[in-house]
């Protein structure tokens, strides 16, 4: 495509903003809209969990560009208004409310949305979930005059509310599936710092133990009670169990779809006219084996939309960035390089007993994931090991005397 024509965004999140903002960059000079449902729109979501949450930032800090950025690049926003379907042979989105929109090139920046516990109980007052702005806003009125709060999922979002809802001296109980916290993404040496960081900080665990039903009074939450028989008094529950991508789209249009959009290392669907971007799309990642894999993450959705981008305006290559995350609870920061998998050899550098140490996860003896706590020197060095694929014996990894920076520089002269 020339750098002309029309470009349709669905999905006003970090992805679709960074998709409009990263092509006017790149000297598209065509229309681009930008569809959302949510009737806010422009904001980082991380802080919901963390400062928004502990009331230390502002709802306008929370904004991803100001407000006269998109007028004065030209990008059309239609907040609060929902994408209906796609008609893929006349290469028109059909809209909730108003006339369809027709594209040269459709971006589906659909995001993610929560899983819903489904269980009894569920629907209860008091029982909150964390996505958007409005419901961060819920959650952080609720917080307000409680006593005891249950969270239901042990992940980054459920402990990030937890540690905030303790810090405000609230009784926390963590009810997890697993037998560790945040199984899906770390190795067993963080998830059992995190833990004890945690229970030193009040908060009580339940692990390998599944919610059963969620009791009430007079149609308000009043417990949480597990398949093991347990019931955990609560008067505010928080469900962050994890997140199913919003395919729906999609699908109705006959583009594969799995666990996400299918795209190809281009972030390209089937359709040579749609592309997908963001945690509603899952691609063959290089530092995956390739094989397809969807990234929650505000990496993942920044980098994907500059990939989108860029082919756009002619300069295509294949998606292969880093993945890395974060997560702040209480007071310990998490930062995540790579990608790695139960199975992967893991080796400690530094100790944990000090408050900051961090993880080098190998698969074959290369490392493809380090996890670090309080240590941000090594996550930034990791970074730039693992993507440029620098031989470390886990030897030296773990050895503190062993210079890491210098290897770097070794890689990159190499
Ligand atoms: P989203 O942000 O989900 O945006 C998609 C948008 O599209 C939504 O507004 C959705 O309503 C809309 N939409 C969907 N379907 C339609 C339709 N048919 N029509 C119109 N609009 C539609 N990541 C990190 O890297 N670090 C963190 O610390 C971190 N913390 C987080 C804390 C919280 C509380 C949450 C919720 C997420 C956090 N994340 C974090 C994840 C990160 O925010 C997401 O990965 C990122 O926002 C994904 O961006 P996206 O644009 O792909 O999707
Ligand atoms: P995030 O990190 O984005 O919050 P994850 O999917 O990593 O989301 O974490 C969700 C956590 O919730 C996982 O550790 C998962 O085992 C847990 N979980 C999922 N379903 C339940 C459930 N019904 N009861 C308790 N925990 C659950």
């Amino acid at each position: 495509m020339s750098a002309g024509g029309d470009i349709v965004i669905v999905g006003a999140g970090q992805a679709g903003f960074q998709a409009a903002a990263s092509l006017r960059e790149g000297g598209f000079d065509g229309s681009l809209t930008i569809v959302g449902d949510e009737s806010v729109a422009r904001y980082q979501r991380p802080p919901l969990s963390k400062a928004y949450l502990a009331g230390q930032a502002s709802g306008e800090s929370l904004a991803l560009r100001p407000a006269r950025f998109y007028a004065d690049h030209r990008i059309a926003i239609r907040l609060g208004i929902r994408a209906t379907a796609v008609d893929r042979a006349a290469r028109r989105v059909a809209v909730a409310s108003g006339e369809p929109l027709a594209y040269d090139h459709l971006i589906l920046a659909t995001g993610a949305r929560n899983r819903p516990l489904a269980v009894p109980g569920a629907d209860l007052q008091g029982v909150l979930q964390l996505r958007t702005l409005a419901e961060a806003d819920a959650v952080r009125r609720s917080l307000t005059g409680r006593e005891r709060i249950v969270v239901v999922g042990a992940g980054f979002i459920g402990l990030e509310v937890a540690a905030a809802a303790a810090a405000r001296g609230i009784a926390v109980t963590v009810v997890e599936t697993a037998e560790r916290v945040m199984a899906r993404a770390v190795s067993r040496p963080i998830s059992a710092f995190f833990r004890t960081a945690h229970e030193a900080a009040g908060i009580r665990f339940v692990l390998g133990a599944g919610v059963e039903r969620i009791a009430g009074r007079g149609g308000r939450v009043a417990a949480v009670e597990t398949a093991d028989g347990r019931s955990l008094a609560a008067d505010l529950v928080l469900v962050g169990i994890g997140v199913v991508p919003n395919v729906d789209l999609a699908a109705a249009a006959g583009l594969p779809v799995a666990d996400g959009i299918l795209v190809d290392h281009r972030l390209l669907t089937s359709d040579p006219s749609i592309s997908a971007i963001g945690d509603c799309a899952a691609f063959p990642s290089p530092f995956a084996g390739n094989a397809p894999t969807r990234i929650e993450s505000v990496q993942n959705a920044v980098d994907q939309a500059r990939c989108v981008a860029a082919r756009l305006t002619g300069r295509a290559a294949p998606y292969g960035a880093l993945p890395w995350f974060w997560s702040d609870q209480g007071r310990v920061k998490l930062q995540i390089a790579g990608l790695a998998t139960p199975h992967d050899l893991a080796v400690t550098r530094g100790d944990p007993a000090s408050g900051a140490f961090s993880v080098f996860r190998y698969r074959e003896e290369r490392l493809v994931a380090v996890e670090s706590v309080n240590r941000p020197a090594d996550h930034m060095v990791a970074r730039r090991l693992i993507a440029q694929r620098a031989p470390l014996p886990a030897g030296q990894a773990a050895d503190p005397a062993f210079d890491l920076r210098a290897l770097v520089g070794h890689a990159a002269a190499a």
